[in-house]
């Protein structure tokens, strides 16, 4: 996992690239969430990185193709991710963390740094989550599994739909008769 320690950012800034390996990722993120995936190919990253009197501002890009699962069919699917950031981190010191309850809605927000040190793996990482849709799709139009038969309607059809359909439909008119 990348650390940049803040002396070693020169002050005309930084450009760094750097590349991690799926089995490097995955125990990490396993940590940061439940979201079913894998990484596919390594994580590329890339960031410019400057200080800003007391902060530090990041512009950076990461690039992967993940393996995510179907909310529909459960069929795991390649999806490729490209993402642009830019952060701006905060020294934890400078806060006065003391008073929680004074921190305004903006400063809830902001990023920060500690040990004047920045993880630039979990900086990339998180941006690759921002990324992953709460409810992954293999296509747009994915048709789901039966929920009678369990068959995958992506690749044939089955006979429950038609016929809870048309018991739908007698039980409608059934109701209208009365
Ligand atoms: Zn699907
Ligand atoms: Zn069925």
């Amino acid at each position: 996992m990348l650390t940049l320690k803040l002396d070693d950012i020169p002050i005309e800034g930084l450009e760094l690239e750097w590349k991690e390996e799926p089995e490097v990722l995955s125990g990490y993120m396993e940590r940061l969430s439940d979201i079913d995936f894998r990484f596919e190919t390594p994580l590329q990253s890339e960031a410019k990185i400057r200080k800003v009197g007391q902060s530090i501002l990041i512009k950076g890009g990461v690039q992967t193709v993940l393996q995510l699962r179907c909310v529909r069919c459960l069929r795991e699917f390649s999806y490729p991710l490209a993402s642009r950031f830019e952060l701006t981190l905060h020294p934890l010191m400078g806060m006065d963390l003391g008073e929680e309850a004074e921190l305004t809605g903006k400063e809830l927000e902001m990023d920060f740094f500690e040990g004047g040190e920045i993880h630039l793996s979990e900086i990339a990482c998180e941006q690759v989550f921002l990324e992953i849709p709460i409810q992954p799709l293999c296509q747009e139009g994915c048709k789901g599994l039966c929920p009678t038969c369990g068959k995958d309607l992506n690749l044939s059809n089955c006979h429950c739909i038609k016929e809870e359909f048309e018991t739908g439909f007698s039980a409608l008119k059934k109701l209208k008769l009365h």
